[in-house]
């Protein structure tokens, strides 16, 4: 039998993550939700987001929870929830640290940035919107990165 951090960690399709524990509740409109919490390992919880090094830490004891946004599973909503901290990369600057589900700046699971990314190559921007819940993403950070070959990433601002 698969474990539950196995499960999560393959359905996010997350490795260098450990999964700390998992709930499953109803939101006030009565909406199933599966919020994953979840860190990065010890060995990469301090790299940064561009470069991928272990970096110095900037803040540790600001640390603030974060929720990113995943995709949904048979209609339930998934979430994971991070404790993130800053880090302060000698070539890059002072950034949250890198958190191996999302790219810098998301509140998004890579794989739901991926996936709208697909969708708006090929889709009406109304599919689109439709088939994600676009008005949930505009109230978000608005702001899909994806990766090429490189290490940085281009945005679109708008599908
Ligand atoms: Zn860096």
């Amino acid at each position: 039998m698969v474990s539950t951090n196995t499960l999560c960690k393959e359905i996010l399709n997350v490795k260098n993550a450990v999964i700390e524990d998992c709930i499953i509740f109803d939101d006030a409109d009565g909406v199933k939700h599966i919020r994953i919490k979840a860190r990065p390992t010890k060995t990469h919880e301090n790299d940064c987001p561009f470069c991928h090094k272990p970096c110095p830490v900037y803040d540790k004891h600001s640390s603030k929870t974060r929720t990113w946004r995943g995709l949904d599973w048979g209609g339930i909503i998934v979430e994971v929830e991070c404790q993130t901290h800053r880090i302060n990369c000698p070539e890059h600057g002072i950034y949250v640290a890198e958190v191996p589900w999302a790219y810098p700046g998301s509140g998004f699971t890579k794989d739901f940035d991926l996936q709208v990314a697909w969708f708006a190559s090929y889709l009406p921007r109304s599919t689109t919107s439709s088939l994600v819940n676009m008005e949930m993403y505009k109230k978000s950070r608005f702001h899909l990165c994806v990766y090429q070959a490189t290490p940085e990433p281009f945005c679109h601002d708008e599908l």
